[in-house]
């Protein structure tokens, strides 16, 4: 199980293309994702090169996901 911090992946507004709704809220909530978790990042920069990340990635572009 991967324990997510503020300002990794998981936790970011741009985090979770190809991640089920459903999931990806309870990523948000429990702060934890199984460890083969992986999801698209629709931060433009990233999007254009159909960027993966895990949920305990991070980069500059970080910006909080709404509270779930
Ligand atoms: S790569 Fe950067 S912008 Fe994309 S989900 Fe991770 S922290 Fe957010």
């Amino acid at each position: 199980m991967l324990n997510i911090a503020d300002g990794q992946c998981g936790s970011c507004k741009h985090f979770g293309d190809g991640i089920p709704q459903e999931q990806l809220v309870q990523i948000r909530v429990n702060h934890t994702a199984n460890d083969d978790t992986v999801g698209g990042c629709d931060l433009a920069a990233n999007a254009s090169m159909h960027l993966k990340v895990s949920p305990i990635g991070s980069c500059d572009g970080f910006e909080a996901a709404d509270a779930a």
